[in-house]
């Protein structure tokens, strides 16, 4: 419960960033995390509010309020325990979670939500540092034979919860390297990739084998997802020579923007742009990187994906850098009585956005324009919305100069042929169909095909990843035993 007063007595501190000069000057992290000191002070402003909201606003339900208090008390190590009983990555979420959490605190009625995300970061980089994070191999193994497709942060999450209980598991990636979007997506300055390689060495040691660039089933062929296999396993080899199999592969498609001038040069998905700094970043060396240096670029799509093509492209050099949202541009602050405990609607402003970056609302592309065959400009107008309705506002056309356009609109689904070849049900949406219920959650279909993560529930977050594949966990191990001691 942290102090009794300490909300009235303490300031709600943010972590510190490197200055913008200096940050943009590589791709490494820049936040600074809490001192221990700082984060027993911060703990000291959770206020045992009775009903923690933070807990159920939590998608991995954190146990918030316990991990405060040990904070404040200085007991690390068992601060460890509790965030490790619920996320089996804190250090990814402690870094990249928007933290609904926080919106949920019940501090956050009237004032400063407690740091909740920045008291996870310091908890896990000191348990690492201490050297409290050790593999924990199963005492008796099973016998039975997983296979989980795909190492986004839902299939390691899985992974890593069904080995512990001794199934043999290996995780197939048509990638290179293990991480999913974490790895190849997500930049380097928002999260380093080590954090991912210290995981995979755990896991290792418990058991857990990884099989990358091997591709399951196809992808079509058109697909223009990231895919550096050099194998191919067929669905029914899988279901042959597994117990059971659990499809974490995402939801890769990237919606696409079909206006005229489309086909032109210099005009390419965030997540062909993305995973080449990235690669880059690891050592690897690219023939023609997409490269946004000396050029005028535009992203369209507000969120988080367009966000971190602004910070790749700013790092790069570019020399303007626009991005477009086609819905109003949000108040600066919530109505809280109306949104609380829930996620508010607000202008969130990146740490991306704040390194230099014009943000254009209520705007929409009419058109790509080009000289001999690549972009120059984006033909765009203003959007009014209307009772629901988007109307464009007449004579608002405009022509902004354009050398390089990524496309950051989200993603449509799953690679379809992928659920095809294994015969497994779609939503509506296009998503693997599963439910989530305590019995039988997560089983497709298909015998012995389960799905999770982005790939059952559409583009999301990691933290909803990492409790899909938690869940999905108890669930194949449940098929496989009868029943589990895994938590859902
Ligand atoms: C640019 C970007 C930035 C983001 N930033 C954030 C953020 O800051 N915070 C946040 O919480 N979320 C963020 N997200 C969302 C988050 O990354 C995803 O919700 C999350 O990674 C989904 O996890 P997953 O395990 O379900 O799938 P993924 O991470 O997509 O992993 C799926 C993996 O499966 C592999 N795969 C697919 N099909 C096959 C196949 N047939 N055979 C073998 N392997 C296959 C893929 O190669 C991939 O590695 C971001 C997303 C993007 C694109
Ligand atoms: S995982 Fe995200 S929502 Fe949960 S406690 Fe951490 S920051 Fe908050």
């Amino acid at each position: 419960m942290g102090k009794v007063t300490g909300f009235m007595e303490y300031e709600r501190l943010e972590e510190g960033y490197e200055p913008v000069p200096a940050r943009l000057k590589n791709y490494k992290e820049f936040v600074i995390a809490l001192s221990a000191d700082q984060a027993k002070q911060q703990g000291a402003r959770c206020m045992d509010c009775g009903t923690p909201f933070c807990n159920n606003g939590c998608p991995v339900n954190n146990i918030i309020p316990d991990f405060n208090d040990l904070v404040y008390r200085g007991d690390w190590q068992n601060a460890i325990t509790v965030l490790h009983s619920t996320n089996n990555f804190p250090e990814f979420t402690g870094r990249i979670c928007p933290a609904p959490c926080e919106a949920a605190c019940t501090l956050n009625v009237n004032d400063d939500a407690v740091g909740i995300k920045s008291i996870e970061h310091a908890i896990i980089d000191r348990a690492w540092l201490e050297g409290w994070v050790k593999p924990q191999p199963a005492a008796v193994k099973t016998g039975k034979r997983v296979a989980v497709v795909g190492s986004g942060p839902a299939g390691l999450a899985a992974a890593q919860q069904l080995a512990r209980v001794g199934h043999e598991v290996t995780v197939f990636e048509k990638n290179d390297r293990v991480g999913g979007l974490l790895r190849y997506g997500i930049p380097d300055f928002k999260m380093e990739k080590s954090h991912i390689d210290r995981r995979v060495q755990q896991m290792e040691a418990e058991g857990v084998v990884f099989r990358t660039g091997v591709l399951v089933a196809s992808l079509g062929e058109d697909s223009k997802v990231t895919n550096w296999a050099k194998e191919t396993v067929s669905a029914e080899d899988l279901k042959a020579q597994f117990d059971a199999v659990l499809l974490c592969g995402g939801a890769e498609q990237s919606r696409d923007l079909p206006v005229p001038g489309r086909d032109l040069a210099g005009i390419h998905f965030a997540m062909e742009f993305l995973p080449q700094q990235n690669k880059v970043n690891a050592g690897d060396k690219l023939k023609g990187q997409l490269r946004a240096e000396g050029k005028h670029v535009i992203v369209i799509g507000g969120g988080d994906t367009g966000s971190d093509c602004v910070g790749t492209s700013n790092r790069h050099g570019a020399k303007s850098v626009t991005q477009f949202e086609l819905m109003p541009r949000p108040p600066e602050e919530e109505d809280r009585p109306l949104t609380w405990p829930y996620w508010p609607y607000k202008l969130r402003t990146s740490s991306s956005h704040e390194e230099g970056c014009e943000r254009e609302f209520a705007i929409a592309t009419k058109e790509f324009i080009g000289e001999k065959g690549k972009v120059t400009g984006v033909k765009t107008v203003r959007v009014e919305w209307q009772g629901g309705k988007m109307v464009e506002v007449p004579g608002s056309e405009q022509i902004l100069k354009a050398d390089l356009v990524l496309l950051a609109m989200g993603f449509v689904a799953p690679v379809s042929p992928v659920l095809e070849a294994f015969g497994v049900g779609k939503d509506a949406r296009g998503n693997a169909k599963a439910s989530t219920e305590a019995q039988g959650g997560y089983a497709t279909n298909v015998d012995k095909v389960f799905a999770a993560g982005d790939m059952r529930r559409g583009q999301s977050l990691v933290v909803w990843a990492i409790r899909e594949g938690r869940q999905a966990a108890r669930a194949v191990d449940e098929y496989l035993t009868g029943s589990s001691v895994l938590p859902r």
